[in-house]
């Protein structure tokens, strides 16, 4: 399957990924001809086709056939060599999927898993809208959508800032109920249909926007109003699957990463062996030898770590809270590799920019749209700092370091381990605010010295 895929995207895919990238961003027409408020996203047909393949190949459906993660991560993984934005529907898609099947009423799950498991081209997506106008890491002050009770449904008014594949046929929206709590403890999840029961529209899309990569995903600003919502779980629980959510989102965004940094390796190292200067090929100089290989040994890490992440997830994904140390352990891992893998990526697409010299800048070859795409996975999902900072947390309420050491246990040097372990602990007891200001050095550490151990285990 994965062959099949790395062949067509090498034949087909790439072409058409690179025209959206430079020319084909989808657009909205806001109304029909008769000015009824329509909300269609217009897309170059050959998006549909790119698109439409990985869920025929099963991002979504695989996953809830096979009761298993991995072949969805796989794909995502093999699809990000080429066009790492497309992944973010896949994602969003997942990550509608899955609090379905774990916290849907059998009505719900009659309702709409049909649809998001189809494999054809007539499959549903899905969509995931936490983020408001005041912003995206701090939900329990920023999301002002309420939910009204009405009968059977909810109704959800208010506005989500940026909402990726803003068409989809059904979304998972976060949402405070009317008189619920303040801060996160009072939010719920919904499942918001893009048709209401009387088939109108049930929520708008007011603009999209104009971004600097993942340029072929429409992201847009959606407006609820009075839109039906189905609660999925209970109402006081909503944090939890919100989380659950994100998580799913942090291990494809580690496993996006990886791959675009690999991309970005590649397309550097095919130029090095091409480019002369001083009398011989430029990846012969000691210098740039050097550098590739470090960062080859670099990304083998990043990929571990990113795998195991996958990995952890597979084995908790269906639990609920009251969660288990495993799944405390999988809450850090996904941190660090959220976070390590992103900065990686950031840092070899500038790597492979400069690799490129001069023709790096220009837009007609390719190198710099890395960078782009690097950029967006350093922010979305949470940006590096709420990965640290939640990475404090679970390590502080959770001991969940403690699990990570035992885990490494069988692999790293005890030494290292030891002081490794030391410097977390000693990290831990620091007052608050020198914790968290000092934090982001003592996490890079962690995240590394994991990363490596890992990949040891699995050379
Ligand atoms: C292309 C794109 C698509 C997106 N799609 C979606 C989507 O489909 N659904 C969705 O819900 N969201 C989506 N987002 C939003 C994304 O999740 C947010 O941008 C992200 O969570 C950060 O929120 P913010 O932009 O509001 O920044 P803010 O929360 O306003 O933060 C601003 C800065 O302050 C920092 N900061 C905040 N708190 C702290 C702290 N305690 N300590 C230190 N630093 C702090 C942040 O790290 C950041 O650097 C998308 C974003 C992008 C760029």
């Amino acid at each position: 399957m994965l062959d099949a895929e790395e062949g067509w995207w090498k034949n087909e895919g790439v072409a058409i990924s690179d025209a959206i990238d430079r020319a084909g961003t989808p657009w909205l027409r806001m109304f029909d001809r008769l000015g009824k408020r329509v909300d269609k996203i217009v897309y170059p047909p050959e998006y549909q086709t790119i698109l439409r393949r990985g869920y025929r190949s099963g991002v979504v459906w695989r996953v809830l056939e096979e009761k298993s993660l991995i072949p969805s991560y796989l794909l995502i993984y093999n699809i990000s060599f080429h066009d790492p934005g497309i992944c973010c529907p896949y994602t969003v898609s997942l990550g509608t999927a899955v609090p379905l099947v774990k916290y849907g009423s059998a009505e719900l799950q009659a309702r709409f898993l049909p649809q998001l498991s189809r494999k054809d081209d007539s499959v549903w997506q899905g969509a995931t809208w936490m983020t408001e106008i005041k912003g995206g890491s701090d939900l329990g002050v920023a999301v002002e959508s309420i939910a009204q009770p009405a009968g059977e449904c909810w109704l959800l008014t208010g506005d989500k800032y940026f909402a990726s594949n803003a068409n989809a046929e059904l979304a998972v929206v976060a949402a405070r109920p009317e008189e619920a709590a303040t801060g996160v403890r009072g939010l719920a999840l919904f499942l918001v249909p893009r048709y209401r029961h009387d088939g109108e529209l049930n929520y708008f899309i007011r603009r999209l926007k104009d971004k600097i990569a993942t340029r072929s995903v429409p992201t847009g600003e959606v407006e609820l109003k009075d839109s039906e919502g189905y609660l999925l779980g209970s109402a006081d629980s909503g944090i939890y699957l919100i989380l659950e959510v994100l998580n799913l989102s942090r291990v494809a965004n580690s496993v996006v990463s990886v791959a675009l940094a690999q991309r970005a390796m590649a397309d550097a190292l095919s130029y090095a062996e091409h480019r002369a200067a001083f009398g011989k090929r430029i990846l012969e100089h000691p210098l740039l030898r050097h550098q590739f290989e470090n960062r080859l040994n670099a990304l083998r890490s990043a990929f571990a770590l990113a795998w195991d992440s996958v990995q952890l997830l597979n084995d908790v994904w269906m639990e609920r809270p009251p969660y288990s140390d495993r799944h405390h352990l999988f809450r850090l891992v996904a941190h660090l590799a959220k976070y390590w893998t992103a900065e990686f990526a950031v840092d070899t697409a500038k790597w492979a920019m400069e690799v490129h010299g001069g023709l790096g800048v220009l837009t007609e070859y390719g190198a710099e749209r890395w960078l782009r795409e690097a950029m967006i996975l350093a922010i979305w999902e949470g940006t590096s700092h709420r990965q640290i900072l939640d990475g404090l947390e679970v390590m502080e309420r959770k001991r969940a370091h403690k699990m990570l050491f035992q885990r490494l246990a069988e692999i790293a040097p005890s030494k290292e381990l030891q002081d490794m372990e030391s410097e977390v602990e000693q990290h831990l007891r620091l007052p608050a605010e020198e914790r968290e200001a000092l934090a982001e050095p003592l996490f890079r550490r962690l995240a590394v010295f994991t990363a490596e151990t890992l990949a040891h285990t699995s050379k």
